[in-house]
């Protein structure tokens, strides 16, 4: 196992994308790379006895700090994590990568592989045989299969498939204590007195306590999953690395989608852009995977990179359907002629994810040459209530504008308003701007939990951390108040006594 000691090679595993957190180098020993379970276990088990802290890092594209080893230790980096053990009768694929050779198993009736957590999404993308495919689609597809069981990623088309729990059959997790835990998705239940009970694959027995809040009904990453009867491995997913390390992660897979059709509509009104959505949501003939949003300012910064969006068009809706739905790309044309689309544009899917990817990079762009930075929101509500978070969005957005009358941009909104889960991206030019911004955060972050929703559903939470009433607060404990991070630190314990692995994630140190 390669283990780096030298400064400058630690210095890259110190923060993550949001480069809101980053370590102290000093604080931070050693990263260590294993290649398999028993390197793992050896780091973990080396861990656990000297009682030193490990943060794991995926490929640190997350935005919440969670990969950042804040409280010092080590950090165990999952990059080459990449061969899985073959199961009898499973077909083994190997390819070479750049980073390495990966293997993944495919079980006999293709309905399911056995992959290890280092693969990135691209690269299991690239491996499958023809024909199957691995529906949660994150946008950023350098992530790591391992972080996005972690952070319980979803993406556009999650409004059709669900989020990556739904996709995950099995899970082999090494807890803190270095014993090999192998969970299968049915076979541990929460008990009707509230706890989960199971062995190690050596026989170490646990307990664990489920938390009792209860989890919104909406696409979420925010704090543990918790409901009566839970299965464990729902406990593992979304768990942000605080209760185990992910070894090995069976997933299931889909017959890839035939001959699917992307569509994006310009309209001239938000409001008949909502009014499509609401439409498009009523039709009974099905088939749409994905419904995703951009408005005005949004179609501005991608502008720049594609001449042929007009000023006029002040929203857009991307779709993306099922290729023998006929009935429902009809009625999308009527609804089409009905609410007023200025042009649309058609073909395959693989064709406009340039177009989606666009944003990102033109914002960030716009940030870097205007010494700007950018505060963004990952609230969801149910849909019953998106009017009225819609609402917030556009009152918060007026708000800063008129506090702060510049010229520029002031923010951007945006992302999976099938899932009513939008992105509201503030856009900052200094530290009062910054100030203010995050009161207006704070704010729709209230709204967001008022209307039965959710602080996060898919970035999760990491180290980030609130200002409420003059004091900083975790930001989950604005979702599950601080009985729920009490129980989720309970159940913290149970699964890792001395607190090393993952510390600040979800919780502040203090509250381990
Ligand atoms: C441009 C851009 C677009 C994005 N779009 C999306 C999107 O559409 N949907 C979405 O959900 N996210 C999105 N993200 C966020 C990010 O890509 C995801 O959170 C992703 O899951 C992080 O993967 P990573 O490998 O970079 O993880 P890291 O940032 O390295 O780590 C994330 C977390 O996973 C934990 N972890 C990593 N490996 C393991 C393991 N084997 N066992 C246990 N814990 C582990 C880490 O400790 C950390 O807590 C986006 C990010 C960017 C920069």
């Amino acid at each position: 196992m390669k283990i780096i000691s030298d400064p400058a090679a630690i210095e890259p595993y110190l923060a993550d994308e949001s480069n809101a957190f980053k370590a102290p180098l000093e604080c931070v020993s050693k990263v260590y790379l294993p290649e398999g379970v028993q390197d793992l276990q050896s780091v973990l088990r080396d861990a656990s006895t000297g009682d030193i802290k490990c943060t794991t890092s995926g490929a640190g594209t997350g935005v919440t700090g969670s990969r950042a080893p804040m409280c010092g230790g080590c950090v165990i980096s999952m990059e080459r994590m990449l061969k899985t053990e073959i199961p009898e009768n499973w077909e083994m694929i190997e390819r070479e990568f750049p980073v390495g050779a990966i293997r993944i198993a495919v079980s006999p009736d293709r309905t399911r592989a056995r992959i290890s957590p280092g693969l990135t999404l691209d690269m299991l993308n690239e491996v499958l045989p023809k024909g199957l495919f691995y529906p949660p689609d994150p946008t950023e597809s350098s992530a790591q299969i391992g972080s996005t069981v972690a952070t319980n990623a979803s993406g556009s088309r999650t409004f059709y498939f669900g989020p990556t729990r739904d996709w995950i059959e099995a899970l082999t997790v090494i807890l803190a204590s270095g014993e090999v835990l192998r969970v299968r998705r049915g076979e541990i239940l929460a008990g009707s007195d509230g706890f989960l009970r199971f062995k190690t694959e050596a026989g170490g027995e646990y307990q664990v306590p489920v938390p009792t809040y209860t989890m919104p009904p909406v696409k979420n990453a925010a704090g543990l999953f918790a409901k009566p009867n839970m299965d464990l491995i729902d406990l593992f997913i979304g768990s942000e690395g605080i209760l185990g390390v992910f070894a090995e992660i069976e997933i299931r897979l889909e017959k890839e989608l035939s001959d699917p059709i992307a569509d994006v509509a310009f309209f001239g009104s938000g409001r008949d852009s909502l009014e499509y959505v609401n439409g498009l949501r009523r039709l009974e003939n099905g088939g749409i995977v994905a419904i995703e949003y951009f408005d005005g300012h949004s179609l501005a910064f991608m502008r720049e990179n594609e001449a042929r969006l007009r000023e006029e068009y002040k929203a857009a809706i991307l779709i993306e359907v099922l290729g023998d739905h006929d009935a429902t790309l009809d009625a999308v044309a009527e609804l089409s002629d009905k609410y007023n689309v200025l042009d649309d544009w058609s073909g395959p899917p693989e064709q406009f994810k340039e177009f989606r990817h666009s944003l990102p990079e033109s914002v960030n762009s716009y940030l870097k040459r205007h010494d700007s930075h950018k505060l963004g929101t990952d609230f969801a509500v149910p849909l019953a209530r998106f009017d009225e978070m819609m609402k917030a969005y556009v009152a918060v957005g007026e708000e800063f504008q008129k506090r702060f009358p510049r010229a520029g941009m002031h923010y951007v909104l945006f992302g999976h308003i099938g899932d009513c889960h939008l992105h509201f991206n503030f856009i900052a030019e200094n530290p009062d701007e910054m100030a203010f911004a995050k009161s207006l955060y704070l704010k729709l972050a209230q709204k967001a939990v008022e209307l039965g929703g959710t602080i996060s559903a898919e970035h999760g939470v990491g180290k980030k951390t609130i200002e409420l009433e003059g004091r900083v607060v975790p930001y989950l404990a604005l979702m599950f108040g601080e009985v729920g991070l009490m129980q989720i630190a309970a159940a913290k314990r149970a699964l890792d006594p001395k607190l090393i692995l993952n510390v600040g994630n979800m919780l502040p140190e203090a509250l381990n």
